[in-house]
């Protein structure tokens, strides 16, 4: 799932302690860390690492892009002390539907020599986007249970490389119940230092076997075709997908934008009320302004072309002018010939 032959440690815990555990295990009081303003995740991301004693060099964005590999290039490559300890990307930034192309931030990385550690937080790309630790060079690689992984919420997940391992040997922010060390020398004999989350264990295993008999190329693909079927039915619609970069947008979620005239707070409350279905708010910055269309894990393509079609009732009976062909587009992007199935069961 991580695209690792390395450890993995597990926590009964939300994706918020899986991402400071990844901080506590491999900085120090007073590092400097160097973050991105992709959305409301990044934000929280290094209100966390500033909570907890690095300074943090944090590139403002307007939230409708990813990282921009160039400007990783330009900070690292000015840092001659090699004062940055860690680069943090939000790989997909739940709060807006936009990716970052972690390969391009790994690759700036090295270009500019830089000693610094790749921390990525995956959590809702997991299994659901195509994502590689061990190729794309990521240090620690966090995830959780909720998101494409279909399980309930509490398992957290810290993926590590040789070097964050080495890391942790010479970090001194306080760390006791996030430590990797006494969890990885448990591991080895079957066992945990405390009593794990064992019905979330059992319920990973079903996600996996689940995972595993679609096959991940597969999985991916399905997200793919599902994002793009969302895309059009948006833009059919006459209203704008968030995400402004066509090379980043996300296959978990879309972000829809409407114009100033309208509440999109208004639109989610008049789908849960008249369809029972719940649509993401706008987050942060971007609260009321934009709604969130969810379309990963468990989905198929009659799933998705419910929740368009609830989508497009929920606009029009809140009130918001549609071009109702926009369901249509959706339609046809499911209904064209595909092969989603995995190359090895083909
Ligand atoms: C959901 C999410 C989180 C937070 O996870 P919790 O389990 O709510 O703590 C962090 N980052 C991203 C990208 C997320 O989607």
């Amino acid at each position: 799932m991580f695209g690792t032959g390395g450890p993995v440690v597990v926590y009964p815990s939300s994706g918020t302690g899986a991402w400071e555990a990844a901080l506590v295990n491999t900085l120090s009081p007073g590092d400097r860390v160097l973050a991105f303003e992709t959305g409301h995740f990044a934000t929280l991301w290094r209100e966390m690492a500033e909570g907890l004693g690095p300074v943090v060099d944090f590139v403002s964005g307007d939230w409708r892009r990813g990282v921009d590999p160039a400007a990783v290039a330009e900070r690292l490559g000015a840092d001659e002390e090699h004062a940055i300890a860690a680069v943090l990307v939000v790989h997909d930034e739940t709060s807006t539907g936009v990716t970052s192309r972690v390969p391009e931030i790994r690759a700036a990385i090295d270009e500019a020599e830089h000693p610094a550690l790749l921390l990525v937080d995956a959590i809702s790309s997991l299994a659901s986007i195509d994502y590689r630790h061990d190729e794309w060079g990521v240090d620690v690689t966090v995830g959780c249970s909720q998101k494409g992984l279909m399980l309930p919420p509490d398992l957290g997940f810290n993926a590590v490389s040789e070097k964050a391992l080495a890391a942790a040997d010479r970090a001194r922010l306080p760390r006791s119940y996030w430590d990797w060390a006494p969890i990885l020398k448990a591991n080895e004999r079957g066992y945990y230092p405390y009593t794990p989350p064992t019905n979330l264990l059992h319920g990973l295993r079903e996600a996996l076997l689940l995972l595993e008999a679609e096959g991940l190329p597969a999985v991916f693909a399905r997200h793919d075709r599902h994002a793009e079927a969302t895309r059009a039915a948006v833009r059919g619609w006459g209203l704008e997908v968030l995400c402004a970069d066509e090379h980043a947008h996300s296959s978990s979620l879309t972000a829809v934008l409407l114009t100033d005239d309208h509440d999109a707070d208004a639109v989610r409350r008049t789908v849960l009320d008249r369809f029972d279905m719940s649509l993401g708010t706008g987050l942060g910055r971007l609260a009321r302004r934009m709604f969130r269309i969810g379309h990963l894990g468990d989905l198929n393509d009659l799933t998705l072309a419910g929740t368009l079609a609830g989508v497009q009732m929920g606009l029009q009976l809140a009130g918001v002018a549609v071009d109702p062909t926009g369901l249509q587009a959706a339609l046809e992007v499911l209904r064209a010939p595909h092969d989603d199935r995995d190359e090895e069961s083909r």
